[in-house]
């Protein structure tokens, strides 16, 4: 499996430009970056892209299962290129920090309903929340 932008995208037949390479590479390099981010990356890399373009460039990669979205509870939408492993995310109620976590199970769907009511089921949602360990020992810190 390649990781070069231009490959991944003529693999998975997408027309190759400037804006959907930058916002590869902004992705790639930034694991659950947001849009604003993506648009910030990739405006440092070809001037300027317009926030509707990072949009859509997102959606066709997106779309074609070259970049995965994470839409936590409270948060904007998050962006990421490692795809297709089933991980999870760890995420900081505190601070909002998000961390991958490889599934437990190993492939989807990691947990098996009471009773699945005759669906076929692919996917359970999991998303780990709490507080990270900074935010745990300031919490600690300041109780005391
Ligand atoms: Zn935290
Ligand atoms: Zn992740
Ligand atoms: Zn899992």
């Amino acid at each position: 499996m390649t990781s070069d932008p231009a490959e991944l995208l003529r693999q998975h037949g997408i027309q190759i430009t400037a804006q959907r390479l930058a916002v590869m590479r902004a992705v790639a390099g930034r694991p659950h970056i947001t849009a604003d981010g993506v648009a910030e990356a990739a405006r440092a890399e070809i001037g300027t892209i317009s926030l509707q373009s990072v949009y859509d460039a997102l959606g066709v990669l997106v779309g074609e299962g070259l970049v995965r979205r994470i839409q936590p509870a409270g948060s904007p939408a998050r962006f990421e290129a490692r795809v297709g492993d089933n991980h999870h995310h760890l995420i900081c109620r505190t601070c909002g920090r998000l961390v991958d976590v490889d599934c437990a199970a190993g492939a989807a769907p990691c947990l098996t309903p009471s009773d699945g009511m005759g669906y076929e089921i692919d996917e359970a949602e999991v998303v780990y929340w709490g507080r990270c360990p900074e935010c745990a020992s300031q919490g600690r810190a300041e109780s005391d």
